[in-house]
């Protein structure tokens, strides 16, 4: 048996592998084993029949010429197109025509290396992942109002709270081991509340002790009607909004100001609903509030999410147990890509490319000389794409990820793919849409092929090895970073291992807010998974944050927000009358590299269905099976109508798994736009005008 943390969902399942004759045989969790303790989802307990052989990259491939057929390669000719087409970009065209294109699924050991060579050897800040199109305005909530990035919560807190606050986040179906977590709470313990807060009636919401229907963006509408009804009602807790809160005197003047019958419109929850869920989360009960992808992906996600943390922090219910603001991550380690500094503002252990003591650090930890790190910071995922688009990219370097059918409004991706002159696609399959615009395939080990480590959710580190060989000619993903570093004639790549470079990492984060100096090589394989922060000379790591009521921002207070109310970027009209809203269904990850070829899983949703209430299906000639064109300004999707109540009327949901080679026409982000947060830079992958059109 061998130990390996599930590469989907970020609850970071830790699951065994049993190999038989060179095959995964099966999957089991250890009851025993954090965080998981026994649990898994179908997803995970699957895992064994994801990997098809006929599909795995195994040799480099390059083309010859743009658009001309692949052929296979060495790998020192593949590295030396790599090397050199960055070289000579370089010289040409300087460092910001140099990007790298990421995932939050890679290792943390990959994610530094990626980090290092980019930001540290090439002075190129473009570096950013598909955890921009995540979890970015998580980021951005938790920085604004707490001055640091990362949950100030922990799993416990599931088994510990009176009330779940779910918003934006559909768990039955992304977070289903934590979901039963909080089942089992209100199950054993009397008097539990669930409340969820989506638009849809979802199978988390049909859990629900009560289902706040909001309207689409109408999110901070609400929070702000919860923090009055809060406020009216005297369940603030005032003496820890005047020990550790700044900014009270401003939001409550917002509050007392509140234009309720607009913000009432504005959510679309009755007043009654919106009272019985502020009584269930005051009067000193313990909150819990997880949220993920819907209140980030959004214009205003930071207002979003800095609104939620607002109310917890004026009802005191941070930082203690069973309470808090607890961002869900997408991905298994978004977590982990965060504390390494791949997006494009930051750097390793929390520290920022504007920061000049930060990149200081950096330079003098990694021998380089003053100045070779970029001040100003790199462009986030949308940017790069659309620089791309526009021919301003001479090097686009992809791995992990399947930006060709993940990315917002895909023809303007696509575009920016193809006018990129050397596009160098990382990935354990060949034939990824995005495959199809590679000038040189780099064939990377996937999971239960290599050790490494990611970061869950709730901020523990965890540690895969390898259960099988890396077949063919593969490498790992930090292996093939060093290869190219060592090529271009970087000193800095030559690592034995990846625990060695775990070891470097782990020395960088020391004296940083999210200090993992204790989480040795030995701490993770004796121990198992580790919550940081862990400085070296910490008895225990930490399992919350803020629990003195101190806050890393220079008052040493958490600071309220004055975010407020506005509509989503795009609103629905006469020409586009209905709002699309894209996720994701439980049997599928992504763009289904994996669970697309299990048929266990592919039997139940085999191709993409659009959910539409009756009234709009009616308006629009259609019935339930129909298949019909989801269309929006920017693009369309094909999909099969499922004709429910349980959306709201007016809301178009579709998944955006699909959009496969076979049938890319039944990709939903043909359908979606490029607007995103201004601070998060967040696209708004929830809402989008639309309208049906029967096909
Ligand atoms: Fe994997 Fe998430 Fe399922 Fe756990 S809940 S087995 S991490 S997909």
């Amino acid at each position: 048996m061998t130990r390996a943390t599930c590469p989907y969902c970020g609850v970071g399942c830790v699951v065994e592998v049993k190999v038989q004759g060179g095959q995964m045989k099966s999957i089991h969790a250890d009851v025993e084993a954090a965080p998981n303790f026994g649990m898994m989802c179908p997803k995970g307990a699957l895992l064994f029949k994801s990997d098809d052989a006929s599909r795995r990259l195994t040799e480099p491939m390059i083309r010859d010429e743009k658009g001309g057929p692949l052929r296979p390669a060495t790998w020192a000719e593949a590295i030396r197109k790599v090397a050199d087409g960055i070289k000579d970009t370089l010289t040409q065209r300087g460092p910001d025509a140099v990007a790298w294109y990421g995932s939050g699924q890679l290792d943390t050991e990959a994610s530094f290396l990626f980090t290092k060579l980019f930001k540290g050897y090439l002075g190129s800040n473009h570096t950013d992942t598909n955890s921009r199109l995540c979890m970015s305005s998580a980021v951005a909530g938790y920085v604004r109002s707490f001055g640091s990035d990362g949950p100030p919560t922990c799993y416990e807190d599931m088994d510990l709270a009176d009330t779940f606050f779910l918003i934006g986040a559909n768990m039955t179906a992304n977070h289903p081991v934590l979901f039963n977590r909080i089942r089992r709470r209100r199950a054993t313990h009397e008097g539990t509340r669930i409340i969820v807060v989506d638009p849809r009636r979802s199978k988390t919401a049909e859990f629900a002790d009560l289902h706040l229907a909001v309207k689409p963006g109408g999110d901070v509408a609400l929070l702000r009607l919860l923090a009055k009804a809060a406020l009216d009602r005297g369940d603030l807790d005032l003496d820890y909004i005047e020990q550790s809160v700044e900014g009270f005197a401003e939001l409550k003047q917002q509050l007392d100001e509140l234009d309720v019958d607009a913000m009432l419109d504005a959510c679309g929850v009755p007043a009654a609903d919106i009272e019985q869920a502020a009584e269930w989360m005051g009067g000193g009960r313990k909150l819990l509030s997880c949220y993920c992808m819907g209140t980030n992906q959004s214009s205003r996600g930071t207002d979003k999410n800095t609104a939620l943390i607002d109310l917890h922090l004026m009802l005191g219910q941070v930082g203690k147990p069973g309470a808090g603001p607890f961002s869900l991550t997408g991905q298994p380690n978004a977590m982990g890509g965060r504390e390494v500094g791949y997006l494009a503002h930051q750097l390793p252990g929390y520290r920022k490319v504007t920061v000049d003591a930060d990149r200081e650090a950096l330079e003098q930890a990694w021998g380089l000389a003053e100045g070779s790190i970029a001040a100003e910071p790199g462009r986030p995922a949308v940017e790069m794409f659309d620089a791309a688009a526009r021919g301003e990219l001479g090097v686009l370097w992809v791995a992990c990820t399947n930006p060709a059918v993940s990315m917002p409004d895909l023809d303007v991706t696509q575009h920016g793919l193809r006018e990129t002159p050397l596009v160098v696609v990382q990935d354990c399959l060949k034939d990824t849409e995005t495959a199809a615009y590679a000038d040189v395939l780099l064939p990377a080990a996937t999971w239960g092929e290599k050790r490494g480590t990611m970061t869950n959710s709730e901020r523990l580190i965890t540690r895969s090895d390898a259960a099988l060989p890396i077949p063919g000619e593969a490498r790992t993903d930090w292996k093939i970073v060093c290869d190219i570093a060592q090529a271009m004639g970087f000193h800095g790549f030559d690592f034995a291992d990846s625990d060695e470079v775990w070891d470097e990492f782990r020395r960088l984060t020391a004296d940083t807010l999210c200090d993992m100096t204790g989480i040795t090589n030995e701490q993770l394989d004796q121990h198992g998974g580790t919550h940081w922060p862990y400085p070296a000379a910490a008895e225990r790591p930490t399992l919350r944050r803020y629990v003195d009521g101190v806050f890393p921002t220079p008052s040493g207070k958490a600071r309220l927000s004055t975010a407020s109310y506005e509509p989503t970027a795009e609103t629905a009209d006469d020409e586009y009358p209905l709002n699309l809203t894209t996720g994701r269904v439980a049997q599928h990850w992504h763009t289904r590299g994996r669970t697309g070829h299990v048929p266990e899983l592919n039997r139940f949703a085999p191709h993409p269905v659009a959910d539409v209430h009756p009234s709009d299906a009616g308006g629009f000639g259609l019935v339930d099976g129909d298949l019909a064109w989801v269309e929006s300004r920017h693009g369309r999707a094909l999909a099969e109508v499922s004709v429910t109540t349980n959306t709201r009327p007016g809301l178009v949901f579709l998944p955006f798994h699909f959009g496969d080679t076979l049938h890319p026409e039944t990709a939903a982000n043909y359908a979606t736009h490029r607007v995103v947060d201004a601070i998060s830079k967040q696209p708004e992958l929830k809402h989008a005008a639309c309208r049906l059109v029967a096909a």
